[in-house]
């Protein structure tokens, strides 16, 4: 398999629309929907586009940088039509292709961040200490 992530960055060109979760939420629906994103196949796609066979999600979990320009982690999806059909979860630039090994990973994550945590306390009190 070629590298999804890129695959997917290229794929995901700005469609100058509102995504339907941002638009005004009076607005009337034309339809009753199953799923909760716009997507009949796969409820965390973002792809509008009836009959779409190419699904993914970009850009909607992310933590930026203190000054909200660059992205620190972000996570998707992606699910194209062209290889053998599977679905993909990018964590970064990371890719998995089952729910086991996301979760291994995002409990990684949260023990590293854990540390994260503990590291900023020491640092900050032993720069308090320093005076
Ligand atoms: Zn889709």
């Amino acid at each position: 398999m070629q590298n999804t992530r890129a695959r997917m960055l290229a794929a995901v060109a700005p469609t100058g629309r509102t995504h339907p979760l941002l638009a005004d939420t009076d607005a009337p629906r034309e339809h009753a929907e199953p799923h909760a994103g716009p997507c009949p196949t796969f409820r965390d796609c973002t792809v509008t586009e009836p009959g779409h066979t190419d699904h993914y999600a970009h850009d909607v979990l992310a933590v930026l940088d203190e000054r909200n320009t660059s992205t620190v982690l972000d996570a998707g999806m992606v699910a194209l039509s062209d290889d053998e059909p599977r679905a993909v979860v990018c964590i970064g630039v990371a890719e998995f292709t089952d729910a086991a090994a996301v979760h291994a990973k995002t409990a990684e994550l949260r023990r590293m961040l854990d540390q994260v945590d503990a590291m900023a306390d020491r640092v900050f009190a032993d720069h308090e200490a320093r005076g």
